[in-house]
């Protein structure tokens, strides 16, 4: 069974990363949505809501599961048996972070592939640093995140549309 792993903070999961699920979902039997709880960061949203926020809206996914860890990714890797990183690319800026973490991933555990899914045109412009600045001003998140995102973003911020 080849298992993949879709990793990232999802702070807050977008349309973005939707996409990048449901293309990875039809390479793999499976896909783990590894959610990244940094201990050095203040979230916007618990690991717990991130990870109820993309169980919610991955329901059209069958073989997607959703995960957290805290820890060096290729630890996650070798605990739920996946051997493949599965990444999104929108921009020359993150393929320069992106190769940096690949290589280090492949120094650490050369058993471990990342492979790369390029952004569609929807949504290349689609960050979740974008989606939490528009939220600290209340702006409308609509079309940017999941309708369950929206309305937790909306609760958070005690915003009534
Ligand atoms: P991190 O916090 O680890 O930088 P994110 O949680 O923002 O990562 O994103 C996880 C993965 O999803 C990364 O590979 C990132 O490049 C990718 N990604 C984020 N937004 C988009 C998007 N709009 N289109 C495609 N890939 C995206």
């Amino acid at each position: 069974m080849r298992t993949a792993v879709c990793s990232g903070s999802f702070d807050p999961v977008t349309y973005g990363h939707i996409d990048i699920f449901e293309r990875a979902s039809k390479m793999f039997d499976k896909i783990i949505v590894g959610v990244f709880h940094n201990i050095r960061k203040e979230p916007f949203f618990t690991v717990d809501e991130r990870i109820r926020l993309i169980t919610e809206s991955t329901k059209h996914i069958d073989n997607l599961s959703v995960a957290s860890f805290s820890g060096i990714l290729p630890d996650f890797m070798h605990e739920v048996g996946a051997s493949v990183i599965v990444r999104g690319l929108r921009s020359v800026t993150d393929f320069e972070y992106e190769m940096q973490e690949a290589q280090m991933i492949k120094h650490i555990s050369p058993d471990i592939e990342t492979i790369f899914i390029l952004t569609s045109q929807d949504y290349y412009f689609l960050s979740s640093s974008g989606v939490r600045e528009l939220a600290t001003f209340r702006g409308d998140v609509a079309g940017l995140v999941p309708p369950c995102v929206e309305k937790a973003i909306n609760e958070k911020m005690g915003i009534v549309r």
